[in-house]
């Protein structure tokens, strides 16, 4: 599975260009899911996503002075409420311009503790000096990466050792077969993505880190993907232009499948360290 439909970064740039802004409506200002506690929990969207960013920030475990980096930043938000409760820096870094250009452009007012910067790279080949950063942080970026190994081998090497990575991310626990296999393929090329069948444990290890905790919190996040559904619904009822319309129904035709539906695909937190 893991290889299958690979894209290139220029891909996926150009999906966050075009995608950005109903991922954006969809998830009330991030592009995450959201967490939940249970059933009873009734937090609306934005809070929920930003429940999220808070507990990949408490595993990271930021001290003052800190720099951080956001692999895979989308356009800003993460990185903006970790700056505006803790007094680090992040560094973050996206392949869409659209991402970097409204990043960047987000007023950083001055009640901040930190600060945060944004910048168009490719994390399979991170532009960044050897033990330059305290901490690091990936929410679901690595499901569009083909080289999960080049990303998680350049992020080992930018960490300072003590440095923790946290993954926020899809995987599958099992193989699909049949219709699945071949309808997952239509979801890998649409969203340009390939999951990893491996807990990112074997991933970890091999370049080099030490795995010190995985979450499984699938049921935890489960309600965003209807609301993603329902905004590409949305979307394409909006679309006057047949092809942008049917691009949107597609979205939320293979999302609401793949995201919504599938038991073997599963959504963790990982905690690393480097030794
Ligand atoms: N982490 C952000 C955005 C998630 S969307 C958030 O939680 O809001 C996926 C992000 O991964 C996009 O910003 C996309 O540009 C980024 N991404 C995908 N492949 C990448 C790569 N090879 N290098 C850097 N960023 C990448």
């Amino acid at each position: 599975m893991l290889t299958q439909n690979p894209h290139t970064s220029g891909e996926v740039g150009s999906f966050y260009n075009r995608h950005t802004d109903v991922y954006d409506q969809a998830l009330g200002g991030n592009i995450h899911v959201g967490y939940w506690d249970d059933e009873a929990d009734d937090s609306p969207m934005r809070a929920a996503t930003d429940r999220l960013t808070d507990l990949v920030t408490e595993r990271v475990a930021p001290a003052e002075g800190h720099h951080l980096l956001d692999v895979g930043c989308g356009h800003g938000s993460t990185a903006m409420r970790i700056v505006a409760h803790h007094a680090v820096r992040v560094t973050g870094v996206s392949v869409s311009d659209y991402q970097v250009k409204v990043a960047n452009d987000r007023p950083q007012p001055s009640g901040l503790l930190g600060q945060a910067t944004f910048r168009l790279a490719d994390a399979m080949e991170l532009p960044f000096p050897d033990e330059s950063f305290d901490g690091a942080y990936a929410i679901e970026s690595l499901m569009h990466m083909k080289d999960k190994m080049a990303a998680l081998g350049h992020v080992a090497r930018v960490l300072r050792p003590g440095g923790r990575l946290v993954i926020a991310e899809h995987h599958l626990e099992g193989e699909l077969d049949g219709p699945d296999a071949a309808r997952m393929g239509d979801a890998y090329a649409f969203f340009k993505i390939s999951l990893t069948t491996d807990r990112y444990g074997e991933l970890l290890r091999e370049a080099g880190l030490k795995v010190v905790d995985h979450t499984d919190i699938t049921e935890n996040v489960r309600r965003s993907y209807d609301s993603m559904v329902d905004a590409w619904r949305e979307a394409a009822r909006r679309e006057s232009e047949g092809e942008k319309a049917r691009e949107m129904e597609r979205a939320a035709d293979l999302g609401g499948w793949i995201f919504g539906v599938t038991p073997q695909l599963r959504y963790g937190l990982f905690t690393a360290v480097r030794p």
